[in-house]
């Protein structure tokens, strides 16, 4: 008796500027080469697939596309501002003041850029598009990595 199947795909990266807040401090700024992986459970479906690899991997390349070679700055954060004005975009913090090109900025919609985040936004995205095209997609778990050793890893049920 099959209780679960899952597919994981991996192997997709992009590489990022940011930096992290925490308890009034910014750290400085810096960057990841972000490995990005997806595992997702569901039934099998008359074509014998949980959902098409290519399929999976295609979303999350044009997904991870947007923040490749990019700064990610946070729009909630309680301790980095930013300020954009036409092709400058100003970032405070409490203890540095920085200047980037907008077109190399891109402003989420997190409190922080931690890994946490980014990989809650992309499994928000991706499984809005599964659950459309794939009704048999039970539950999508999103890992996100700065490094070898630190990941963090988002679980959503569809
Ligand atoms: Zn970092």
């Amino acid at each position: 008796m099959i209780k679960e199947t899952l597919i994981e795909v991996s192997g997709i990266d992009f590489s990022a500027g940011h930096f992290v807040s925490e308890g009034g401090k910014c750290e400085r700024l810096h960057g990841h080469n972000y490995q990005v992986s997806v595992r997702i459970s569901g039934e099998i479906d008359s074509q014998g697939m949980v959902v098409d690899f290519r399929v999976v991997k295609e979303h999350l390349r044009l997904l991870c596309k947007e923040w490749d070679h990019r700064l990610l700055l946070p729009a909630h954060s309680s301790q980095i501002k930013i300020s954009t004005r036409g092709e400058h975009t100003e970032v405070k913090t409490p203890e540095r003041e920085y200047s980037f090109p907008t077109k190399d900025v891109l402003v989420l919609d997190v409190i922080e850029t931690t890994a946490e985040e980014l990989a809650k936004i992309l499994a928000t995205k991706l499984g809005s598009v599964l659950k459309q095209e794939f009704p048999n997609v039970h539950q999508l778990a999103v890992s996100v990595a700065e490094s070898a050793s630190q990941r963090a890893i988002v679980v959503i049920d569809l």
